[in-house]
């Protein structure tokens, strides 16, 4: 029953569990009366799986699968446009904010009361359902209890129990796993045509994270800054390199975090500006001047969530290297061997495994494991709106005396 995983399936992989269910449940709903009644359709469905595995991408996917003649054929109009979201009967609820409010879930429950327009569905995809504030989720709670016949609400979030149980249990579920290393490098080398070597190193170091594998293949940039933050833990030999560590980390967190915002931000103001007749004659009526504070407020949030995300992958990076110490201190692993041993286990950074030799020497395992856990603490402190220097400045003190 396994099809090919073409199509728009061809982003997801390692998940032919998953684009099965999907696909499957895309071709019953295409299917002419009796079983494939649009209410034989399942109108909630739940996505999950860990960070970078590509929940958005399922549902999409699953959105385009609905929608295309052919079940998600990846080359028609229909498929393009209900992948980007631009299709008529597709909404993409994609949040840069902490938070999705009870007025956008209200919103869209008024959204999902109605027909779809040109399609045999109209598809709601909430790419965040696990930021949906508890307000919102009874909002949405309702809305799923009277479905409309042709809707398809897609909620995605990094595990089930990240949605609250009433809302869990009126969805099915579908879960996605973290790719293998080689299924992602496959991917980068056949789909983005990157450089074998590259596309390997790129996938082991993003750890199943198809997103950041790809932008670790694609940008020396990317790279450079990974390379910053290994250089880290071999750095902090004194407090005033510990403060420099931190410094470090905060502002490539922050370049990284700006990155993604400057454009967006500039786009939006100008936007808002030009819906509220900026530019045109008049003076700025008292509404302007509130929507401009309320989207300057929005755009604030977002750099912070999206700073924290960073601050986050950071945190990622350094465990690592913690991990391939420990694992070298366990002897699970010989560092002078690129070879996976026999239980399949190798470095994640084997390009350092000169240093990592090195730094598995002078400490015992139960410090790295200090170590690892002072990570933890650290973005436990970060979830906890801890300034970020602070908590990182903490975090390299901990790291250079683990105790
Ligand atoms: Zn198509």
């Amino acid at each position: 029953m396994a099809e090919p995983a073409g199509g728009v399936w061809a982003e997801l992989v390692g998940q032919q569990r998953a684009v099965a269910t999907l696909s499957a449940a895309a071709k019953a709903a295409r299917q002419p009366g009796g079983d494939g009644s649009p209410h034989a359709m399942t109108h909630a469905w739940l996505i999950t799986g860990p960070p970078g595995s590509g929940r958005s991408n399922a549902a999409r996917a699953f959105a385009a699968a609905l929608l295309c003649d052919q079940g998600g054929c990846g080359r028609c109009t229909v498929c393009r446009s209900a992948e980007s979201g631009a299709h008529p009967d597709v909404t993409l609820v994609r949040t840069e904010q902490l938070s999705i409010s009870v007025a956008e879930v209200r919103e869209l429950a008024m959204k999902a009361a109605m027909s779809p327009t040109v399609g045999r569905f109209q598809v709601i995809v909430v790419e965040d359902a696990d930021r949906i504030t508890d307000q919102g989720a009874d909002a949405l709670l309702k809305a799923l209890e009277e479905p409309p016949p042709r809707t398809v609400w897609l909620l995605c979030a990094p595990t089930a129990e990240d949605v609250i149980v009433t809302v869990r249990s009126r969805t099915r579920q579908v879960n996605l796993r973290t790719p293998l290393d080689t299924e992602v490098a496959q991917l980068l080398v056949e789909r983005d045509g990157i450089d074998p070597e590259l596309a390997a190193y790129a996938a082991r170091a993003a750890q199943g994270h198809i997103g950041r594998a790809r932008a670790l293949a694609r940008s020396e940039d990317a790279r450079t800054a990974r390379q910053q933050i290994m250089a880290i833990p071999g750095s902090l030999n004194s407090v005033g390199a510990c403060l420099r560590a931190a410094a470090t980390i905060v502002e490539l967190a922050t370049a990284q975090a700006d990155r993604s915002t400057g454009e967006i931000d500039a786009r939006e103001l100008a936007e808002l500006k030009e819906a509220l007749g900026y530019g045109t004659k008049g003076a700025r009526p008292k509404q302007a001047t509130a929507a401009l504070k309320e989207l300057e407020d929005q755009q604030k949030a977002r750099a912070k969530r999206l700073q924290r995300d960073a601050l986050d992958r950071v945190l990622t990076e350094l465990t690592t290297w913690y991990r391939d110490v420990l694992t070298v201190q366990l002897q699970a692993v010989d560092p002078a061997s690129s070879q996976l041993s026999a239980e399949g286990l190798g470095l994640i950074n084997t390009e350092m495994h000169a240093e990592i030799a090195q730094a598995a020497r002078s400490a015992t395992a139960e410090q790295t494991l200090r170590r690892v856990d002072a990570i933890l603490a650290a973005r436990d402190a970060l979830e906890h709106s801890v300034a970020p220097l602070l908590a990182m400045e903490a975090l390299m003190l901990n790291l250079a005396d683990p105790g």
